[in-house]
């Protein structure tokens, strides 16, 4: 379909009146050209102004159904997104006749029957036990389980139940090349009836899933977030599996939430049930959950013998003082030879995220951070509006500037200054120690080619490699029996980040990371190597301990009054001229001052990627109990990009 970005206004001939209705797929005129359009609304008010006719409907029947039209219509009220930004979510590539899917309808009569299932295990009884808490709540489940507790196993039986009963079912995964394992085990056991909807997938193919979920031809439907916006007729469950996953939340226009979208969905269609699942739920997730919104569910053992990794943690500000300055530590190398020894895979990770942004004593550890805002303090060569042309050191939430300090204010110590290694320098020194060891490195650089990430993958799994080196892509979801060590390079390097979510997602990563090691028998052996070893987030990853790390986050947040406590709404002003950009900023800034009550708080500052594609940016925060509800009252440039709920602040 064409897509012409505008919402424009139509009459309704006499003859179409009684068949032209809300999500009607029509024919309109368009200068001299014939188009195809979406009725968003249809109306008795007459215009001021002449309008020309719609010319006729292309199917019978509306291609979208009016909870669809409201979901919208939501979306774009509440993220501050043009109507046709988000019309693009709920359309499929190609909009084929109706008639298209007699083929699959006739193939698929003879099979829609009672469906059982011949392969899947018997529930334990803490699976059984969740699996009934899940069907008795009205309530949204949030259920925690540890790595290999078995989660997938309920989503499986969840998504039969309703099946059986005639519903839909939707399950949402952060990457649908990340969890591969997963949806071969789906399609093994549910066939036919599984629509995978993968941005990979030819626009054909894609389209044709669509109109199987909207006739009712497929019980179960997976894909990443977009999935949500699937077309389903009889929706009875949505699963949002690693519910904590940043990919959840879209950034660019419309910058919705998953989540939140997804209880719309539920409201807009009544008799939904939510089920979110995680081994590290998000805070915010679980203080709901505490506080009685969600109905918390909890697996606490893995199935089975495997056991949970050991964690070491490595202090390097002791590996500085003792002189070894390699990027693997003594323990690391070590747990290395040994591994490799035993005829083991290792995988080295290396967070590349804020790598070079902070500054770190390491003698002592001590990092620069904002008094007022708790965020590490940022590293600038040059500030963006500095006259004084000197490095210095700036908060990224709240602008304050500071100079560089040349000893270190704890210890005294001159080694003040950047830290972190990227992944070629760690294949350099893997080399040089281990010249025997078959290595491969897995990065932006390395993985630019199509299909070289898959290629490396495979390698490893076939145990054609001893060592693989890499960044955040190897983190998740890959499941590597052979894998008896995780080493992780420097594990505080996320907590350098500027960002109240900055300490969650380190925990959230190692957590995950060490998860990689020991998944078959054994239990397998982790390694951090950090300047802070007495962090929060390391200290709670290196005991598989959520719960405490929750304790303790919850405490930073309500301090600072970040979420769950208020909201958070981001403008950041975008121009390639660097004045524009802060002048509107700031012109912005003393318009909403004016506005906004006492309870609100209000900051501007450069963006951590102050130029970006040639444009400069400036960001302005507010935080309070409803920030956006401010926004109708100002008037927003189009150099003005909104974020409401975002999920970083830099
Ligand atoms: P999670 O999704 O929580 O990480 P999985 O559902 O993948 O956990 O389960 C971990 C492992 O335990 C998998 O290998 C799975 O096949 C196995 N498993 C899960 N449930 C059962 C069960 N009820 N009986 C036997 N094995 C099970
Ligand atoms: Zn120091
Ligand atoms: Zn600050």
């Amino acid at each position: 379909m064409p897509r012409q970005l505008a919402t424009l206004v139509y009459e309704v001939p006499e003859s179409l009146k009684e068949t032209i209705k809300i999500g009607s797929y029509v024919n309109i005129p368009l200068r001299n050209k014939f188009e195809e359009g979406i009725v968003l609304d249809v109306s008795k008010k007459e215009p001021s102004y002449q309008t020309k006719e719609i010319i006729g409907n292309i199917f019978d029947q509306p291609i979208l159904d009016k909870w669809q039209i409201d979901l919208m219509n939501w979306i774009a009220t509440y993220y501050k997104a043009p109507v046709w930004n988000v019309i693009q979510l709920f359309l499929p590539p190609k909009i084929y006749p109706e008639s298209e899917i007699k083929k699959f309808e006739d193939k698929y009569d003879e099979k829609n029957k009672h469906f059982a299932l011949n392969e899947k295990f018997k529930l334990t009884k803490d699976q059984k036990n969740a699996f009934e808490k899940i069907l008795n709540t009205k309530k949204v489940s949030l259920l925690h389980g540890i790595t290999g507790s078995g989660k997938t196993e309920i989503y499986l039986h969840l998504v039969e139940k309703y099946m059986n009963e005639g519903k839909q079912s939707i399950l949402v995964v952060p990457e649908i090349s990340l969890t591969p394992q997963m949806i071969k085990y789906f399609q093994r056991i549910f066939g036919e009836k599984v629509a995978i909807l993968h941005s990979k997938l030819t626009a054909k193919k894609r389209s044709i899933e669509w109109l199987k979920i909207k006739h009712n031809l497929a019980p179960i439907i997976i894909g990443p977030r977009s999935a949500i916006f699937a077309p389903t007729k009889n929706l009875g469950l949505i699963i949002l599996d690693e519910e904590h996953e940043f990919s959840y939340k879209q950034d660019q226009i419309p910058r919705y939430h998953a989540l939140d979208v997804i209880k719309k969905i539920a409201e807009l269609k009544g008799d939904v049930k939510i089920v979110l699942g995680s081994a590290t739920p998000s805070v915010e997730s679980y203080y709901k959950a505490k506080n009685k919104e969600y109905e918390l569910i909890e697996l606490n053992q893995r199935i089975g013998t495997a056991n949970l990794p050991q964690v070491h943690v490595v202090d390097l500000r002791l590996e500085f003082q003792k002189g070894n300055y390699s990027v693997l530590s003594d323990l690391m190398q070590d747990k290395i030879t040994q591994t490799l020894a035993n005829k083991k895979q290792v995988i080295l990770f290396l967070n590349k995220r804020g790598s070079a942004s902070a500054i770190v004593c390491r003698e002592c550890g001590y990092i620069e951070k904002c008094p007022g805002c708790d965020v590490p303090m940022t590293y600038h060569k040059l500030l963006p509006q500095s006259t004084s042309h000197k490095p210095s050191l700036i908060c990224h939430h709240c602008g304050l500037i500071k100079e560089v300090p040349i000893h270190c204010p704890t210890c005294e110590s001159v080694s003040i200054k950047h830290v972190g290694a990227g992944t070629q320098r760690v294949e350099e020194e893997v080399h040089k120690l281990f010249p025997n060891a078959r290595v491969a490195r897995v990065d932006k650089d390395t993985t630019a080619k199509r299909g070289s990430f898959e290629e490396i993958y495979g390698k490893f799994k076939k145990g054609e490699l001893d060592i693989l080196i890499g960044t955040q892509m190897i983190g998740k979801g890959l499941h590597f029996p052979n894998v008896d060590l995780v080493g992780v390079i420097l594990a505080d390097i996320g907590l350098h980040f500027p960002d109240f979510q900055s300490s969650q997602r380190t925990f959230q990563l190692l957590t995950q990371v060490a998860g990689r090691a020991g998944r078959d028998k054994t239990a397998g052996e982790v390694v951090f190597q950090t300047y802070m070893p007495t962090n929060a987030a390391i200290e709670f990853a290196k005991n598989h301990d959520y719960r405490n790390f929750y304790e303790y986050e919850i405490k930073q947040r309500a301090t600072f009054q970040y979420p769950p406590f208020e909201n958070l709404v981001k403008m950041s002003f975008v121009h390639k001229n660097v004045k524009i950009a802060e002048e509107e900023a700031r012109e912005t800034y003393e318009k909403l001052k004016e506005i906004l009550p006492e309870s609100y708080k209000l900051n501007i500052y450069p963006a951590l990627m102050f130029k970006l594609n040639n444009k400069y940016r400036w960001n302005l925060l507010i935080q309070g109990e409803n920030p956006s509800k401010f926004l109708d009252q100002i008037v927003l440039t189009e150099n003005c990009r909104v974020d409401v709920d975002p999920i970083s602040v830099s």
